[in-house]
C-alpha cells in the first residue's frame, strides 16, 4: 500500500520555486512519455501476484492499490506541493475543510484542546465551535496574538496544538510565526498553519517553524475557481514520539510487517508519520480523497502560480492605495500598507507581497452598502477567494455570518467589512469599477441625480 509520498529525491535537486512548480514530482518516463500529467481515471490497480500483494500490504514495496488511498495523478500533485513547501511529504484531500479537520483530528483525536487565533475562515471557525467539542476537542481562542505572553499563558496541559492562518481570511492579519512556533515547541506541541491565502509562492510556513501546513487548493493554488480540494504538508521533523501523541507510537496490527509483527506509524514512516497516518486512518476511513480530475486541474493551476500571484499582488497594492484615499472608505486592512500595524511582520515574512485578499470598511448606510455590492460590474459577488476573477463580498452577513457579535468583536469584523479578492483583470478597470460602484451607492442621496437615483433605489 502506498502510504507516503516522500520528496527526498526532489529536494536534492537545486531547483528554484518556478522550476519546481512545473516539474517537481513528475517524470514522463513513468507515464508513457506523456508531457502533460495524465489523468488516471481508475478505482483500482492490478496487484499482479499474491507475493506482490503481500509485499504491498506489509509496506515492503510501495505502489497503488485503490484510488481512495492513492492515485498516480494525485501523487504528482502531492510530491509537487511537498517540494514547493520544502516538506517531507504531502497528502491531497477533497477540500480545504477536510485538510483542516483531518490535520487537527490526527493530532487531538484522543480529546484535548487546540489554541487558535480569532480571525479565521468562517467554515473553520464554525466547525471548531459546533463539531469539535462533540468529539472531545475544545477550542481556545487567543485573545491577543500580538502579545506572546498571552499565548503562552493560554496553553494548558491539555493543549495539543496551536492553529493559525498565515494571512487570515478575511482580514489579512499576520502573526510572528517563528515566535509562536517556539512557544508551541517549548510545550511539546506542533504549530499548524493554514497557508491558503498566502500560497507557497508567498510564504513557506515550514521554513519558519511550523510543523504542518494545510491548504484549501480551491483558492490561490488552483487559482481558477473550478475545483474544490485541500492538502496537508508536513516537515518530518516534529517529535510525535514525545509522549503527547500516543496514536503515533501505539502499535497497530494493520501496520504489521511481513512476519506479522505489529508496528507503530512512527516505526513504519519515520520521515512522514503525519501524512502517512492521515492517509491510513482519515482518508482511508473517512474517505475524502481528492479525485484525479481535481488533482489534474490543480496541477494546471500550479503551473502559473507565480505569474498569477505576482500580478495579483501588484494590482492589490494599487487598489489598496486607491481605497486608502477614497472618501467613502473608513479603513483598509492590508499588511503591506504603510498604515498597517502588521507592516513590520509583512516586510519580514512576506517579501513577495502579502497576498491578494484584503478587506476595507465601507463608509455609509446599510442601504448604500447593498447598492455598492450590487453595482460592481467586474468584481463578482461571491464567497470564493484566490480566483483569476476579482471577487467581492460583505463577509459579516455571509461567509462569517455564524460568528456571534462578541466573536466578531474579538476577530475585528464589523458590519461594514467588505472583502476583496483581486484577480487578473486590468487594474485600471478594477479601480474604475469600484469607483463607479461607490458613485452609484451614494447617488440616491445627491440632488443632481434625483431621476437616475429614483430608478436605482427602486430595485
Ligand atoms: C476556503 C478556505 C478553507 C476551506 O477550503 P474549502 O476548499 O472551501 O473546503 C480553509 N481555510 C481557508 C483560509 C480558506 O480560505
Amino acid at each position: 500500500m502506498l502510504l507516503t509520498v516522500a520528496t527526498r529525491e526532489i529536494m536534492n535537486k537545486p531547483w528554484a520555486f518556478d522550476t519546481l512548480k512545473v516539474k517537481a514530482g513528475y517524470d514522463s518516463h513513468d507515464h508513457g512519455l506523456s508531457v502533460s500529467v495524465p489523468i488516471y481515471q481508475t478505482a483500482s490497480y492490478e496487484l499482479e501476484s499474491a507475493e506482490r500483494a503481500r509485499r504491498l500490504n506489509s509496506f515492503q514495496e510501495s505502489g497503488h492499490v485503490y484510488s481512495r488511498l492513492s492515485n498516480p495523478t494525485t501523487e504528482v500533485l502531492e510530491k509537487r506541493l511537498a517540494a514547493l513547501d520544502y516538506g517531507s511529504a504531502a497528502i491531497a484531500v477533497a477540500s480545504g475543510m477536510a485538510a483542516v479537520t483531518y490535520s487537527l483530528f490526527n493530532i487531538a483525536e484522543d480529546g484535548g484542546r487546540i489554541l487558535v487565533t480569532a480571525n479565521l475562515y468562517g467554515g473553520t471557525f464554525n466547525s471548531f465551535k459546533k463539531l469539535y467539542p462533540k468529539f472531545g476537542i475544545h477550542i481556545d481562542v487567543i485573545q491577543d496574538a500580538s502579545h506572546l505572553d498571552v499565548i503562552n499563558r493560554q496553553i494548558t496541559p491539555q493543549t495539543k496544538a496551536i492553529f493559525l492562518e498565515s494571512i487570515s481570511n478575511p482580514d489579512a492579519e499576520l502573526y510572528d510565526t517563528e515566535a509562536i512556533a517556539a512557544i508551541a515547541h517549548e510545550h511539546g506541541i506542533p504549530l499548524v498553519v493554514d497557508n491558503t491565502v498566502a500560497t507557497p509562492y508567498l510564504f513557506n510556513p515550514l521554513e519558519h517553524g511550523a510543523d504542518v501546513v494545510v491548504y484549501s487548493l480551491t483558492k490561490g493554488i488552483s487559482g481558477h475557481g473550478n475545483s474544490i480540494g485541500g492538502a496537508i504538508v508536513e516537515n518530518g521533523k516534529f517529535d510525535w514520539g514525545n509522549g503527547n501523541f500516543p496514536q503515533f507510537t501505539d502499535t497497530d496490527y494493520n501496520l504489521r510487517d511481513i512476519e506479522g509483527n505489529a508496528r507503530s506509524i512512527l516505526q513504519v514512516f519515520p520521515q512522514t508519520p503525519f501524512t502517512a497516518r492521515i492517509r491510513s486512518v482519515y482518508v482511508n476511513f473517512f474517505g475524502a480523497e481528492l479525485n484525479p480530475f481535481g488533482s489534474y486541474l490543480t496541477l494546471l493551476g500550479l503551473d502559473t502560480i507565480s505569474e498569477r500571484l505576482s500580478k495579483q499582488v501588484n494590482s492589490t497594492e494599487l487598489l489598496v492605495g486607491f481605497l486608502e484615499n477614497h472618501p467613502d472608505v473608513e479603513w483598509v486592512h492590508y499588511p503591506k500598507s504603510r498604515r498597517s500595524k502588521y507592516q513590520n511582520l509583512a516586510e519580514r515574512y512576506f517579501p513577495r507581497g502579502a497576498g491578494a485578499v484584503f478587506s476595507f470598511g465601507f463608509k455609509g448606510t446599510e442601504e448604500e452598502r447593498d447598492r455598492f455590492l450590487n453595482a460592481t460590474e467586474i468584481f463578482s459577488y461571491q464567497a470564493n477567494i484566490g480566483d483569476v476573477h476579482s471577487l467581492i463580498i460583505n463577509i459579516y452577513e455571509t461567509t462569517h455570518r455564524e460568528y456571534t457579535p462578541q466573536e466578531k468583536k474579538v476577530a475585528g469584523l464589523t458590519p461594514n467589512t467588505i472583502r476583496l479578492s483581486i484577480g487578473l483583470e486590468d487594474v485600471n478597470d478594477l479601480i474604475a469599477d469600484l469607483d463607479q460602484a461607490f458613485k452609484q451607492a451614494k447617488s440616491c442621496c445627491s440632488q443632481q441625480n434625483e431621476l437616475e437615483s429614483a430608478e436605482i433605489c427602486a430595485d
